[in-house]
């Protein structure tokens, strides 16, 4: 509750005009209208996500700086990628969660998911479905590694990923068998936030690195953004005369057939599996689920015997 008695309304990923403060529980594009909204409210995030908007969006969000345990309002790591968090709420009516995109197996460049008791859940949607499931990450880690070292002896290597989170994973997965790709000019800016935080990640920017360390006589791997993976391979096939070979990790490989050489399903989000290991974990007496697929999701949950519903509080969460 506010000082004058009236109750805090927060933006849950979203930018709402009722709404004081904003949520913000990671820096994918697709979470920070709050922050690149004129009205500018105080933005409840971690510093890492701060990091990262203002280093790819250029913008500078105002932390709200939390009262601890007085506003009731904390946050926990949520697994997905550099700085995502999940919102932790204590009111008058028990504790409420908020997950924001998550997921319960161990990234190789974020922080695991932390995870406490709540009275409510409110659940990501995104893979709502439980048809749809995310093998051992180890297992795919390696399918990688091998199909990469094999594909580089005959050719040039590409990977298309969103620049933020799944870049960085793919990034480590191949240096762990001592590859430095080149990388688009945005990945790269993003790399400098991970290796500010901690995460010893080596690449070289396609723009400006020394000729002495960038052999392009070689074979070579680059991992560029997804909307640019077929121009590049082209453009790469057509300067060095070699066969470029494409690669996507993404979750979406377990469902779609990309139109890539290779696919590897790693996720940055929970399977259906992994959404009851949660609640399991979390035992809250009302789950609620959010954004895209809500209706879906509440639906499996229910017939996999759990009590669920699309969130009734539209798009944002209120301390009375
Ligand atoms: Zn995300």
């Amino acid at each position: 509750m506010e000082p004058d008695g009236k109750p805090i309304s927060i933006s849950l990923d979203r930018n709402e005009k009722n709404s004081s403060l904003a949520f913000i529980s990671h820096a994918h594009s697709d979470h920070i209208a709050a922050a690149k909204s004129k009205r500018k409210p105080k933005i409840i995030s971690s510093p890492e996500t701060c990091s990262l908007i203002n280093a790819v969006y250029g913008l500078n969000p105002e932390l709200y700086e939390s009262k601890g345990s007085n506003d009731g309002i904390s946050m926990l790591d949520a697994g997905h990628m550099l700085g995502s968090k999940q919102l932790c709420i204590d009111a008058g009516n028990g504790r409420t969660v908020y997950t924001g995109d998550y997921q319960m197996q161990k990234s190789r460049v974020s922080k695991p998911l932390d995870y406490t008791d709540a009275d409510t859940l409110i659940m990501d949607s995104t893979y709502p479905d439980p048809d749809i499931k995310f093998g051992d990450r180890a297992e795919t880690e390696m399918l990688l590694q091998e199909w990469t070292e094999k594909r580089l002896n005959e050719g040039i290597v590409l990977f298309g990923s969103y620049a933020m989170g799944k870049a960085q994973e793919i990034i480590f997965i191949l240096n762990k068998i001592g590859i430095a790709p080149v990388v688009s000019k945005r990945i790269f800016e993003v790399n400098n936030v991970y290796i500010k935080y901690g995460y010893n990640l080596k690449s070289y920017s396609a723009y400006d690195a020394p000729d002495d360390t960038l052999t392009f006589s070689d074979n070579f791997v680059g991992v560029v953004e997804n909307n640019t993976l077929k121009r590049v391979s082209e453009m790469l096939s057509m300067f060095h005369k070699k066969h470029v070979f494409t690669a996507v990790a993404t979750g979406f490989a377990s469902i779609y057939r990309f139109s890539t050489d290779a696919q590897f399903p790693i996720s940055d989000h929970a399977d259906f599996n992994q959404a009851i290991e949660l609640i399991e974990r979390v035992k809250p007496r009302k789950i609620y689920t959010y954004g895209n697929n809500n209706a879906k999701f509440a639906h499996n949950l229910s017939n996999a015997g759990y009590t669920a519903l699309p969130y009734p509080g539209g798009k944002t969460i209120t301390i009375e």
